[in-house]
């Protein structure tokens, strides 16, 4: 098992120039063109996609890495770029997350190469959990499966919202209800395979940020799919919901929190990529503007705000790479790491986005400086993927061992 280290091997400083040059030279110049368009950034997804860093390999290999450390140093450098982009480039993975952390091995053998598709035609995958009346509370999820004996074909039907990639996906995950008495124990995740008939992209959602990345509802309307798209096969399904009817689960819910904590840090990583963005160039408008005959930054007002930017920015840092050496290295989380890392690193690109509108004062109110873009994106970082408050409350119940409400 790798220990922890603060540096990076000779691999992992590779890979951070790559994909920051890519970041750099690609994706941030293209931000504030596709935010304003708010549409998904096909020929960049094609450009990733053309040097394979869109693709099943690249995040085969970054997922590879014992010390766990390449994913938050890839999502970082992205997020720095754009996170919108990113997302729009990097959402695919929720999908395949969601295949690899449930499927069979001929599953995943058989559907991660289709979410990615080829440089020439490259596809998306998305992973539908979200319900109107189902956020945080996946437990009250509505959208049925119903095995049906006479065609051997699951039927799907239900509305999911605001998925990321939602109806422009190639490969659909969907988590629906078997068996709704069950609550969350009675559902069961499904792939819904490209061009399936009764699946449709609902309401495109106009967003306060990450406005590259595409979201929307997804319509499930009699969606029939063959019965060996039930994630980890129909076999595993019906003993599990056989033990889960006799009372007698735990095991399946330990394992998608652990999955979760796992997971988390990668999102906290492109929280740190806003905040680090915006420091950098919070940091350089302070040196340069000048009022009453010198630097802005020469007042401690906005000096120590950027040293109090900074700290936080490299305290999610660690958090984050923790977080994720713990998941990928097996060690294990003590307190909900992961959640940690995802909550500090959300709330600290909040604040830091924020700080940088105020050093850049009327401009960074207004669109020629990318500042208040950034603001917008980094706010999702406190909702989706679990939001603050749920965030606690996972920290909460693993640090008393207690079910906090
Ligand atoms: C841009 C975007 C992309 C998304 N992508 C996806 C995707 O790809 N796939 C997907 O399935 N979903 C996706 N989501 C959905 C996202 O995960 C949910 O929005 C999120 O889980 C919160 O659910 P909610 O919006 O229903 O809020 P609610 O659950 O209604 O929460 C509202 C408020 O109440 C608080 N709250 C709720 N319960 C508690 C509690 N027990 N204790 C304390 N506070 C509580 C919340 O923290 C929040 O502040 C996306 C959302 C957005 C906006």
């Amino acid at each position: 098992m790798p220990d922890f280290s603060n540096s990076l091997n000779e691999d992992q400083i590779q890979l951070k120039k790559w994909v920051h040059d890519f970041a750099e030279n690609v994706v941030r110049p293209a931000a504030h063109e596709w935010d304003e368009r708010e549409e998904t950034p096909w020929p960049i997804i094609q450009e990733a996609a053309q040097i394979g860093l869109y693709s099943l390999d690249f995040v085969a290999n970054m997922f590879a890495d014992p010390t766990g450390i390449s994913v938050p140093v890839v999502m970082e450098e992205m997020a720095w770029g754009d996170a919108g982009i990113g997302l729009a480039i990097f959402g695919t993975t929720l999908g395949v997350a969601g295949i690899f952390a449930n499927g069979t091995p001929e599953q995943i053998a058989e559907w991660l190469p289709q979410c990615f598709g080829t440089p020439e035609k490259v596809a998306l995958a998305a992973f539908c959990v979200s319900e109107a009346d189902a956020g945080s509370d996946v437990s009250s999820m509505r959208t049925r499966a119903v095995y049906d004996e006479k065609t051997g074909e699951w039927v799907l039907n239900g509305t999911k919202t605001w998925i990321t990639n939602g109806g422009i996906a190639d490969v659909h995950v969907v988590v629906a209800s078997v068996d709704p008495e069950l609550k969350a124990r009675g559902q069961a995740s499904f792939i819904v395979p490209p061009g399936t008939k009764g699946l449709s992209m609902g309401q495109k959602f106009k967003k306060m940020g990450i406005r590259a990345s595409h979201t929307s509802e997804v319509v499930l309307d009699e969606v029939r799919i063959p019965a060996g798209l039930v994630l980890g096969g129909k076999e595993k399904l019906d003993e599990r919901l056989a033990r889960a009817r006799e009372g007698k689960t735990g095991q399946r819910s330990q394992a998608a929190m652990a999955t979760f904590e796992t997971t988390r840090p990668a999102v906290g990583a492109q929280a740190v990529g806003i905040a680090r963005a915006a420091y950098e160039y919070s940091l350089d408008y302070a040196k340069e503007r000048k009022q009453f005959g010198r630097a802005i930054i020469e007042n401690q007002a906005i000096a120590f705000k950027l040293a109090q930017m900074r700290m936080n920015i490299d305290a999610a840092r660690l958090l984050v790479w923790n977080a994720s050496w713990r998941g990928m290295s097996g060690t294990g989380f003590d307190a909900a790491e992961g959640s940690q890392s995802k909550l500090f690193a959300g709330e600290t690109a909040v604040k830091v986005t924020d700080e940088a509108i105020q050093i850049l004062g009327g401009a960074g109110y207004i669109r020629e400086h990318p500042v208040e873009r950034w603001h917008r994106d980094a706010k999702i970082f406190t909702i989706f993927e679990g939001t603050s408050e749920i965030q606690h409350l996972v920290i909460a119940r693993a640090i008393s061992g207690m079910h906090i409400q």
